[in-house]
């Protein structure tokens, strides 16, 4: 399994010059496993990864989306392939909002108040698919996916994906309750090659963002350690934080375990 980084910022992209070395893009992160592309959210990482998937030729994808705010849908508008006859995109993310489909909120998205090209003109194949968080499917052949609902406004998708013997967690978005322990995420983390999670804020800062749905690199930390998973990638960074103060955030939790780095823009990890 191969990740690589398109867009680890969270909330809202950061275009300075002070953001680049850990990267300003939001939520977008490119799997290749057993020879096909899956995509982590589409934030405003995902239109870059779009042009590198284009010149190399790759046409069909699997989009997993944690949620749709808009940190991590901002970039789907500007994915090349969905303007692409012959290029495929399959969705999938958790029925979470009452009556409406995951077709519904792509349709929104591409709405005309939002967007100058709607869905129904899109020559593309998108095939959206909802699944309830806590169900476990295959991806495609070889591909196991579980899923967790964590807590966020509105809720977030926590993915455990399963491939040629290694495992990977997408753990974005969610707040945790000092003194508590999200003992479901625990169970998704179990043993993991990889954790990417929500390190958004500093454990000085998050008390004054109760209810906003994020956490902090010290809970990460907990629960891998908890989990017994063996790497941890900070991601989601406040667009607070510039380079210096993420450095510092990743030096201290690297000191705090060894398994920890800060996730940056155009970063590959093999598994
Ligand atoms: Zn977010
Ligand atoms: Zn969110």
């Amino acid at each position: 399994m191969r990740i690589k980084f398109w867009g680890v910022r969270g909330s809202v992209s950061c275009a300075y010059p002070d953001y680049l070395e850990y990267g300003g893009n939001t939520s977008c992160i490119e799997l290749e496993i057993l020879g096909k592309t899956v995509i982590l959210d589409a934030g405003t990482g995902l239109p870059w990864l779009g042009n590198d998937l284009l010149k190399r030729d790759v046409r069909d994808v699997h989009l997993l989306m944690s949620h749709f705010h808009s940190d991590h849908t901002n970039g789907f508008n500007y994915f090349k392939h969905i303007y692409i006859p012959g290029h495929s995109i399959s969705i999938r993310a958790a029925l979470n909002y009452g009556d409406l489909t995951i077709e519904d909120l792509i349709r929104q998205q591409l709405s005309e108040n939002l967007h100058p090209v709607q869905y129904e003109h899109l020559p593309s194949k998108l095939d959206c698919l909802g699944f309830n968080a806590g169900d476990e499917f295959e991806l495609f052949d070889g591909v196991q996916v579980k899923t967790y609902m964590l807590t966020h406004p509105a809720g977030c998708t926590c993915y455990r994906i399963e491939a040629e013997g290694k495992v990977l967690v997408y753990a974005t978005d969610t707040e945790h309750t000092d003194g508590e322990t999200d003992e479901g995420l625990v169970e998704m983390m179990k043993g993991a090659d990889l954790v990417v999670y929500d390190c958004t804020y500093t454990e000085e800062e998050l008390p004054t963002k109760l209810g906003w749905g994020h956490s902090t690199w010290n809970e990460g930390v907990r629960l891998c350690q908890l989990a017994g998973a063996k790497r941890m990638a900070m991601y989601h960074y406040s667009p607070d934080y510039n380079d210096d103060v993420v450095a510092d955030l990743e030096a201290q939790a690297r000191a705090a375990w060894p398994g920890a780095f800060g996730a940056k823009e155009g970063m590959i990890v093999e598994l």
